[in-house]
This record gives structure tokens, sequence and C-alpha cells, in this order.
């Protein structure tokens, strides 16, 4: 069992750290948060007064943080964690952050001997909790291979995108494909009821025709028509309209870098961006449907 160090013990990070004490790893843990340490301390992990102290002498270092600047700062600012990190150490870097930070700290760590991968995640917090999230990889192979036991222990399905920051480009296309089919169904949905139709029965229809997707399937924006959806708790939980306007945000930076257009991305974005203005950013983010309902 390797010795880790875990840093961020949010939504995401807790559970997954959780997965990782209650497989038998040996845990050291940090966040800025108390109150976030307190639920792995009392399954085993130990607490660190700080994220140097949390590194010294781990194996494995992961981080699940908000954003780039976060893991920026944590990793090459302020905290400088990479001069703390034993040079035979491998560092899993987990949070959802600009392809362009992935690589600058994945450079960094390589001049110290250091192997970083960049593995953003999909599945959302109940994937996180039942251990089945999917881990996008970007970097190289030997340490993707390195890392797989730990990361099959929090994860599902685990693909490699391809060298550093790839696992970040594919995360971010995945998430404007996301945002796009959510307000689209949105939009079908509203319209069908606007003229007579059951929201229900037009969503059964939809999931069984070629409008068919994960919205209509498994995360439907509609109250009352999914008993488990977020939509169906007064959008509570789930992945927050503020967490879907960053990741639109880091697509329309990701098309500007490489010159791509993405008028279906720069569009969703700019309505995830209205719907926050007014007051919903931590509502899930199928609240989007609010925009278009009458
Ligand atoms: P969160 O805000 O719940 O958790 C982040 C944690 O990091 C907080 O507990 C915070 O205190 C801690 N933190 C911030 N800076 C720190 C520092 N310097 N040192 C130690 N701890 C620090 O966020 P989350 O929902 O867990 O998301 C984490 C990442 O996962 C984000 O990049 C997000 O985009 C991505 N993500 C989230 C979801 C989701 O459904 N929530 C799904 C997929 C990916």
């Amino acid at each position: 069992m390797s010795r880790i160090a875990f840093i961020g013990l949010g939504h995401m990070g807790g559970p997954m750290a959780l997965n990782l004490c209650r497989a038998g790893h040996d845990l050291v843990v940090f966040d800025l948060v108390p109150a976030a340490i307190k639920t792995l301390t009392d399954a085993g992990a130990r607490a660190a007064s700080t994220a140097q102290d949390a590194v010294k002498s781990a194996e494995v270092v992961i981080s699940m943080l908000p954003a780039s600047q976060h893991v920026e700062g944590l990793y090459m600012g302020e905290t400088d964690l990479l001069s703390h990190i034993g040079s035979s150490s491998l560092v899993l870097e987990c949070s959802t952050i600009s392809p362009e930070s992935a690589r600058k700290v994945a450079q960094a760590a390589q001049a110290r001997g250091i192997r970083m991968i960049d593995a953003p995640v999909s599945g959302g917090t109940g994937g996180a909790v039942a251990g089945t999230l999917t881990f996008i990889v970007g970097g190289d192979a030997e340490a993707l291979a390195a890392a797989m036991p730990i990361l099959e222990k929090m994860g599902k399905n685990i693909f490699h995108a391809g060298a550093a920051g790839a696992g970040q480009v594919a995360k971010i296309c995945n998430n404007m494909l996301l945002g796009i089919l959510m307000a689209g169904t949105s939009e079908a949905l509203a319209l069908g009821v606007a003229n007579g139709l059951d929201p229900k029965v037009l969503s059964d229809i939809i999931a069984k025709s070629s409008g068919r997707n994960w919205a209509t399937e498994l995360y439907n924006p509609w109250p009352g028509v999914m008993e488990n959806a977020p939509a169906s708790k007064d959008y509570a939980g789930g992945f927050g309209v503020d967490l879907m306007l960053k990741d639109l945000g880091l697509a329309a930076e990701s098309a500007l870098h490489a010159r791509a257009t993405i008028p279906l991305g720069e569009l969703a974005r700019n309505l995830y961006s209205l719907h926050s203005a007014q007051g919903n950013g931590r509502l899930d983010f199928s609240s989007i449907l609010n925009l278009f309902k009458k």
C-alpha cells in the first residue's frame, strides 16, 4: 500500500480520499478548511497542518482543487510544494484546470525529476462517492501505469488522452458538449411543454429517438421527470452552474489558444453566465431550464 498525501478535500476530493483510505492506503490529508479534514481523520487518515507537511515522505501526491490559480499557487506559487516533494514521487493532479496550467506545472515537476500526470475526472459527486469516476489522463504512459492501482480505487474508466495537458483538453471538450446538450435539451422540453406536451411523455419519446442524450437518459432538467435528478430536488447538489461556467470559460480559452471556432460553446457560455448573474450560480447546471421555461 502506498503512502499518499491528499490535498483538497471538497465535494470531490473528500469522497475520493475516503475510498483510498478504505482501500487500506496510508493517507495524510490537508485542506484549508478544517471541517473537511475531520471526515477523513474519523476514517483513519492522518491530518497534516500544512500542505508541505502532508507531502513529507509521500510516495504519491494527489490534489483536487477548484481552479488553475489554486493548482499553480500550490505547486509553484506561495506554497511551492514542488520543492518539498521527493524526486521519486508521483503526482496525480485531478482538478479541472487549463491545459496550459497543467503543462506548466508538469514541466516544472519534470525539471525536478518528479513524475506528474493531469487526471481530471468525470462522473460528479455520485461517482466520487461510489468510486466509479472516469479519469482522463494526460502525461507519460509509464507514470500512468504507476498511477493505475491508485486510480482504480477511485474510478472505473481510465483513459490516456495523450501527453501532459491532454487530459484537460479532453475533459474540457466533454464538458463543453455537456453544457450545450443540457441547454439544448432544456430548450426542446420547454418548446414541447409550451405546446401542450407532458414533459415526462416528451422525455420518454426523446430518450428513444434521435435526440437522445445523457440529459434525457439520466439527468433530466425538468422537475419531477426523474426522481433522483437534481431537477427534482430544487436543483440542489450535482454539478454547479458556476463550475459549468468555469469549464466553458476554459473551452473559450482553449479555442482562442488553438484558433478553433466554438460558436455553440460560446453561446452556451453566455447562457450559463446570464443564468449565474441572475443568482443561480450554486444551483445544479440543469437549472438552465429556467431560462427557457415559460
Ligand atoms: P470544492 O470547492 O468542493 O473543493 C475544493 C477544496 O479545495 C476545498 O475544500 C478547498 O478548501 C480546498 N483548497 C483550495 N485551495 C487549497 C489549498 N491551497 N490547499 C489545500 N486545500 C485547498 O470543489 P469540488 O467540487 O471538489 O471540485 C474540485 C475540482 O473538481 C474542480 O476543479 C472541479 O471543476 C472538478 N470537478 C468537480 C465536479 C463536481 O461535480 N463537483 C465534477 C468533476 C470535476
